[in-house]
């Protein structure tokens, strides 16, 4: 296989989802990640990420962008949104389906909970996905196309998925941490790639606009840290190359609950109306 490599300058990215408005937790990965392309002489870029056209608002987009101004943050080139990427979401699909990687589910969340042995089922876990429709095609109408994540990690040829990590800002690699395949099939199982609605999914679309960004590091929240596994594997299958994570703490509120838009309504715009200052925004996401 033919691997793209990552750029020699840094690159940063944030990406927020225009389902609301930015709050602490958005302040807190922006100025991480940017302070790291200024430490390092390197490029900050913009990604608006709005496949989820059920969830994603035009107003908030706004918000977004005219708060990240507001706060000093510029970033460079265009903005990246991922409505206008449909066709390079659709292309990747095309190619993991000649591969054979693909295959279509009908599966309804309810029909995935009668699937899975009973001492799984628990509405407050994530079910893995049994593998129906790879065992049987389905007769029912087509939900989404799965990836066969057994036959994925073949494919790639390797034994272990490997990613760097970073713990600090600085650029000293903690180490590297090796993922065992196996784990990935027990935890993931054969995950969604494309939504009948959107097309495509989080973790395609985000590896593929990593790669189009050239982003060299990811700066984001520890909630996506289990996750990252899929996305280096799709990396791999789609010939991409893989940035270095940094994985940030998640920002909690005086109760102990994880700030959000839903548990935190307070959002950047809020604090500005109430006569906050850029810098007192930055200094209570700094100091939570
Ligand atoms: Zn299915």
């Amino acid at each position: 296989m033919n691997f793209k490599k990552l750029s020699t300058q840094v690159i940063e990215r944030i990406a927020p989802s225009p389902t609301g408005g930015l709050h602490l937790g958005h302040v807190y990965s922006a100025f991480t990640a940017y302070q790291n392309a200024k430490n390092n002489q390197g490029l900050f870029k913009l990604r608006i990420e709005d496949i989820d056209y059920t969830r994603c608002k035009l107003n908030f987009e706004k918000e977004i962008i005219s708060n990240l101004s507001w706060l000093g943050i510029s970033w460079d080139g265009q903005i990246m949104r991922q409505r206008n990427r449909k066709k390079t979401y659709a292309s990747a699909i095309e190619q993991l389906l000649k591969d054979g990687l693909l295959y279509p589910c009908s599966c309804t969340r309810t029909d995935i909970k009668k699937a899975v042995s009973a001492p799984h089922t628990d509405e407050n876990t994530n079910i893995t996905y049994p593998g129906t429709c790879r065992r049987n095609r389905p007769t029912k109408s087509v939900k989404a196309l799965r990836l066969d994540i057994g036959k994925a990690i073949k494919m790639c040829g390797f034994k272990k998925v490997s990613f760097f990590e970073k713990e600090s800002i600085d650029n000293n690699f903690s180490g590297e941490q090796s993922i065992l395949t196996s784990m990935i099939e027990h935890q993931f199982g054969d995950l969604v790639i494309a939504r009948k609605d959107i097309n495509t999914s989080y973790n395609l679309a985000v590896v593929i606009d990593d790669a189009a960004q050239m982003v060299t590091h990811v700066t984001r929240g520890n909630d996506l840290r289990a996750i990252t596994p899929i996305q280096v594997l799709l990396q791999r299958l789609l010939c991409l190359p893989t940035p270095i994570y940094h994985h940030h703490k998640l920002l909690f509120e005086p109760t102990g609950k994880k700030i959000s838009k839903r548990s935190f309504p307070d959002t950047v715009s809020s604090f500005k109306t109430r006569g906050f200052t850029p810098n007192d925004v930055i200094a209570m996401a700094f100091n939570l």
